[in-house]
């Protein structure tokens, strides 16, 4: 579990009242989502969006890990995001 969040410093997840999206966003590496730290994709109870998005980094899609570009089914504007 590395990271805070980036709007207001804490170290949990789940609603923020310092972000704009309101849920705590972490700065964390590819290998778990900035929302819960999770280390799997798909839906994600603490995102914004309903879906798990992992840090950026070694060139993988943030929201399927793929290292494919298009269409992404996991992506909530269905394209892979980098
Ligand atoms: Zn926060
Ligand atoms: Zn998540
Ligand atoms: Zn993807």
């Amino acid at each position: 579990m590395a990271g805070k969040c980036i709007f207001c410093g804490s170290s949990s997840y789940g609603s923020c009242s310092y972000s704009p999206h309101g849920k705590h966003e972490h700065n964390d590496d590819e290998k778990h989502c900035v929302y819960c730290g999770s280390s799997s994709y798909g839906s994600c109870s603490y995102s914004p969006n309903g879906k798990h998005k992992h840090g950026s980094g070694g060139n993988k899609c943030r929201y399927c890990g793929s290292t494919s570009i298009g269409s992404c089914s996991y992506s909530p504007h269905g394209k892979h995001e980098k």
